[in-house]
């Protein structure tokens, strides 16, 4: 039998894993959420003799059911190969009593390939199965990171297109560069004259549009989005968890049936989520400890019961935790209020309504397993400086903000447990603010020379990703106002437009 997924909103049929790959999204605009949560098959010894590809497929055959054991195997195949540059496809290094899981070595040097290197042969996979003939066309609004890692994922990718539009003003230069330089005839890149929020209403507008979607479908085209909510991103996450505990158990870190906690720098609450669910399927996590910077909606939650996301916008040195509605969380909140679709389809009403809801106590006791904190922009500049100088050990602005959050839970309550922080990107990707926190002198440097500056600090070769950047050419230079979208995608799929 089939695991099939159902939504969280409850308007919906169930479907199978490979049509809520290809949707995203259910039609009555919530999640798809297992029907059952399934557990792991295999022991976790079993499971700690097990390469990163072997891990995944023990874990994805899990959830996408209606995949064979081929195509899973090659899906996997595809995605993590060398296109990583370490062969474990993921490393844990241990620094001032912490075992940091790096997340960011393959080729955008940031966690979001974990997922969207394997999604596209996911996404294709699945339309072959279901007949699909029409090429999918991904659309995707980015602040910086998503775009780069969905672009690299998607490139030359058969019976694929990706359009990837961006706040023209709204990047750093080198998440710019990243972008431009993006080879494969597939791929398009669009600076909006417009903010970071232009670009996504855009998108979604587009993703509404009927009319649209009639004359791209008479064209061969369908739309289909590579966003975290999709749960072909969310399960290749839970891998990663499986694979860190069964290691640490090999190399003798952690003792049989030994708990660990994980931290996790956040944003759209994918990532740890899929922490969430690693634990459910029986790996032993404890706490699960959820990482804000200043946009600390997810901290006020978990103190309070409270989801407020009526407050100003803040701009940190995270760029991919600034958000103010964390989507993934909705399969938490449904998890909670005991599977009551009815239920919390009118919280997600009240949220869109009024920005805000509060769920009950009895919803409250179950986030036991989760911890809150939030680190402001001194302490992670601090925390930077600190273990590179107690450690030597250079860690990004994201993974920061897990680290003091992480001091701050021990020192509240003096568990020594051993924790895995999730570290999200590599430092060469933010390397203007993390050599800022660690020495005011580099603020009047150029990128490139702080690119040199930080292999010499931290002793770890430029990754390939930023080398090839420095010399790439710009491959892409459309530019249109937010209101000329819809024009730029349909000349981009007639064919008719240069780049
Ligand atoms: C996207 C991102 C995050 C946040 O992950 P979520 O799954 O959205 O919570 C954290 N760090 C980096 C570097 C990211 O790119």
């Amino acid at each position: 039998m089939d695991l099939l997924y159902k939504s969280t909103r409850g308007d919906s049929q169930p479907v199978t894993a490979s049509q809520a790959i290809l949707k995203g999204l259910a039609d009555d605009g919530g999640l798809y959420v297992p029907t059952v949560l399934p557990k792991l098959e295999v022991s976790l010894q079993e499971l700690a003799k097990m390469n990163y590809q072997e891990t995944a497929y023990e874990v994805m055959k899990l959830f996408f059911t209606d995949f064979t054991e081929q195509e899973l195997k090659d899906c996997i195949k595809k995605a993590y190969d060398q296109k990583f540059d370490i062969e474990e496809i993921v490393s844990i290094v241990k620094a001032d009593e912490a075992y940091y899981l790096e997340l960011f070595h393959g080729s955008t040097i940031a966690f979001k390939d974990m997922a969207l290197s394997i999604l596209p042969h996911l996404m294709i996979t699945a339309a072959k199965k279901n007949g699909v003939k029409n090429d999918i066309v991904i659309l995707t609004a980015t602040s910086g990171d998503t775009g780069k890692a969905a672009l690299a994922g998607f490139a030359d990718i058969e019976g694929t297109k990706i359009i990837v539009f961006y706040p023209k003003n709204g990047v750093s230069p080198i998440q710019e560069k990243q972008m431009l330089t993006q080879k494969g005839k597939n791929t398009y890149v669009v600076g909006i004259t417009g903010n970071f929020d232009d670009a996504q209403t855009g998108v979604k507008e587009l993703f509404h549009d009927k009319q649209l979607a009639k004359e791209l479908e008479e064209a061969g085209f369908q739309f289909s989005s590579a966003n975290s909510i999709n749960i072909g991103r969310l399960v290749p996450q839970i891998v990663y968890y499986v694979y860190t505990y069964a290691h640490l158990l090999a190399e003798g870190e952690i003792k049989e049936n030994e708990s660990i906690h994980v931290a996790v720098p956040t944003g759209n609450f994918g990532n740890i989520l899929a922490a969430y669910y690693a634990k459910n399927m029986g790996i032993l996590i404890d706490k699960l400890i959820c990482a804000s910077n200043e946009n600390k909606v997810l901290y006020d939650f978990f103190t309070t019961g409270i989801y407020d996301k009526n407050r100003d916008f803040i701009l940190t040195s995270s760029p991919s935790m600034d958000i103010l509605i964390s989507s993934n969380l909705e399969r938490l909140i449904y998890r909670i209020g005991g599977e009551d679709d009815k239920n919390n389809k009118l919280l997600m009403e009240q949220l869109k309504k009024e920005g805000k809801y509060e769920i009950t106590e009895q919803m409250k006791q179950k986030l036991c397993d989760f911890y809150g904190g939030y680190a402001t922009e001194e302490q992670i500049k601090e925390k930077i400086k600190k273990l590179y100088e107690k450690a030597g050990y250079v860690i990004d602005t994201h993974t920061a903000v897990a680290s003091v959050v992480y001091d701050k839970f021990k020192k509240e309550t003096e568990d020594r447990t051993k924790t895995v922080i999730a570290s999200t990107a590599s430092p060469y990707k933010f390397t203007r603010s993390v050599l800022d926190a660690i020495d005011i002198k580099y603020d009047e440097w150029e990128d490139f020379a702080l690119v040199d500056e930080l292999s010499q600090i931290s002793g770890v070769a430029v990754p390939e990703a930023m080398e090839e950047i420095r010399t790439a050419p710009i491959l892409h230079h459309k530019v249109c106002r937010p209101e000329e979208m819809r024009e730029m995608v349909k000349e981009i799929l007639n064919g008719k437009s240069s780049r």
